[in-house]
């Protein structure tokens, strides 16, 4: 993640320049000085505005990652205890600034408990961890319910719903199947990962994302999905049978396996496990190698995913 995205960067460089141009053009075209005096004040307004979200980014990074936090995540992330030293100072950077740039709240806007915002900030870096240049696409923040699930009408504790990705909303996530993603590392199911690939997946059909994979030159993203969906044996799967619905689904339950559990992933699906390795630019295997996961859970088949 970056403080400024490059084409923020470049939108505030333009219009910071447009600003006193369009003043200057105006004074040259009809000689009118009233205007000059109101530049300064217009630029400065402007760049306050501009620069404020990254303002809060680099003062959240220069405070010190708290210890508590660290704890919290080796003992609930076994991605994070994979890492090396650089690497787990990147998630920590990663994890500041999307709690510095993403609202998580409970239902009716209530304050989030720090272990459960840190969690969510996890999953996040987690999947960013290969792309340092994708931002969490998240403008609608993420809210977080009670309980293990919600019901179709969004009451707490009914229905089956552990996590929901509606488009133009927030994320929408139950507490305590988040924290039982996390807590039952290597069994390839974790509702977060599942809502957030919902996101990215989104996020990068707008995007118009081309992948270039060995089979061939660069396609684009929605087509390989699409492709790789209809063609994969589902019968002989080791993804759940909710990945057969549809393409979204599919890459979404894949991308929880392949973040949980890649072995079995890899080892049944190769082809799968290159797309997934291509769209977020990384091998877990080589991070959980680093972690107790490498050693002992590799053989647990996942269990269904969450809606
Ligand atoms: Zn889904």
């Amino acid at each position: 993640m970056r403080i400024v995205p490059r084409y923020d960067l470049f939108f505030i460089a333009f219009y910071g320049l447009l600003i006193p141009g369009v003043g200057i053009l105006v004074f040259g075209l009809t000689g009118q000085a009233v205007v000059l005096p109101f530049l300064p004040l217009m630029l400065a307004a402007y760049l306050l505005l501009a620069l404020r979200k990254p303002w809060r980014y680099r003062r959240a990074l220069n405070s010190p990652f708290p210890g508590e936090w660290r704890e919290y995540l080796l003992s609930h992330s076994a991605y994070f205890r994979g890492l090396d030293q650089d690497g787990r100072l990147r998630f920590e950077r990663d994890a500041r600034l999307f709690l510095a740039g993403v609202r998580i709240t409970g239902i009716g806007g209530q304050a989030a408990a720090w272990q459960t915002r840190l969690l969510i900030a996890a999953g996040a870096a987690i999947m960013l961890h290969g792309r340092p240049d994708w931002q969490p696409p998240l403008a609608d923040g993420v809210t977080v319910y009670p309980g293990y699930s919600f019901d179709r009408n969004y009451r707490v504790e009914r229905g089956n719903i552990a996590g929901q990705a509606p488009a133009g909303g927030p994320l929408l996530i139950a507490e305590e199947s988040l924290k039982q993603g996390f807590a039952d590392a290597g069994d390839g199911t974790n509702v977060l990962l599942h809502e957030l690939a919902h996101f990215f997946d989104r996020e990068m059909r707008k995007n118009g994302l081309k992948l270039r994979l060995r089979s061939g030159g660069a396609v684009a993203w929605s087509e390989i999905i699409a492709r790789e969906w209809g063609r994969h044996d589902h019968g002989k799967s080791v993804l759940p049978a909710y990945a057969a619905q549809n393409e979204v689904e599919f890459f979404a339950v894949a991308s929880e396996i392949f973040f949980e559990n890649p072995w079995p992933l890899h080892a049944a699906h190769p082809e799968l496990f290159e797309i997934l390795q291509e769209f977020y630019q990384q091998d877990p295997r080589t991070i959980l190698n680093g972690s107790e996961l490498g050693a002992g859970h590799r053989q647990g088949l996942p269990r269904p995913a969450s809606p």
